[in-house]
């Protein structure tokens, strides 16, 4: 998938994780960080791609990565999930369980959408199965246009339950 249909993605997942899981309510600096954090966690496993928005701004990192373990294995895993939960765990900063959650939010979106095109993903990495939904796609196709669309209406559709329902 595209870099704008994961950030779709990720700004619409987490606001059906705000509205569902986060009982607290949350001020405009806390909303500003977490919805970052899903942004940025919704772009984080492309790193694997020198292309990509996030490779583009980790160059020695993206090269490293895809160098090392290839397109679509390590960073579209569980094993990445868990990586991520470890490393925002072990620190502790301000804000720290809402970039936590944003990111890993972020990351399961865009596994989820990755999960609909033809390559599928290595979900279970180093185990080499790919792992794909029934319904998939051609990254940049007609497909992921709609899909696209139906997360921009389905993010809209929460935001107007979130404040008039
Ligand atoms: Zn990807």
């Amino acid at each position: 998938m595209e870099g704008k249909t994961h950030a779709i993605g990720g700004i619409c997942l987490g606001i059906a994780t705000q509205s569902y899981y986060i009982t607290q309510s949350m001020d405009a600096p806390e909303t500003i960080v977490y919805y970052g954090a899903c942004l940025l966690g919704s772009l984080l496993p492309d790193i694997c791609h020198p292309g990509s928005w996030t490779g583009r701004r980790a160059r020695v990192l993206s090269k490293g990565i895809s160098r090392f373990f290839g397109h679509r294995t390590i960073t579209h895993s569980i094993l990445f999930i868990l990586l991520i939960y470890w490393l925002t765990s072990t620190f502790s900063f301000q804000y720290d369980e809402l970039v936590q959650t944003g990111l890993l939010v972020g990351i399961v979106s865009h596994l989820l959408l990755d999960a609909m095109t033809v390559r599928g993903i290595q979900l279970f990495y180093p185990i080499t199965i790919r792992v794909r939904f029934p319904m998939y796609m051609k990254t940049a196709s007609k497909a992921e246009g709609i899909v696209s669309s139906i997360l921009v209406l389905s993010a809209l559709f929460l935001i107007y339950k979130q404040l008039f329902a």
